[in-house]
């Protein structure tokens, strides 16, 4: 699984995306900033941002 928290990349934001592939949170975070953060769109610089901070997470 691969998780973004949203806070790494906008202080002070709690939302986390756990997903199975990064297309579904980018997906996911894309909703995301524009229904609370007023960021209608997701450029490449963005992405980049986003992207280097996915997390690769395991459960037991
Ligand atoms: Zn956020």
């Amino acid at each position: 699984m691969k998780q973004f928290s949203c806070g790494d990349v906008v202080p002070g934001c709690t939302a986390k995306f756990t997903y199975e592939t990064q297309e579904e949170i980018l997906e996911a975070v894309a909703v995301h900033a524009e229904d609370a953060h007023g960021i209608k769109e997701v450029t490449p610089d963005l992405i980049s941002l986003i992207t280097a901070r996915i997390q690769e997470v395991r459960f037991a």
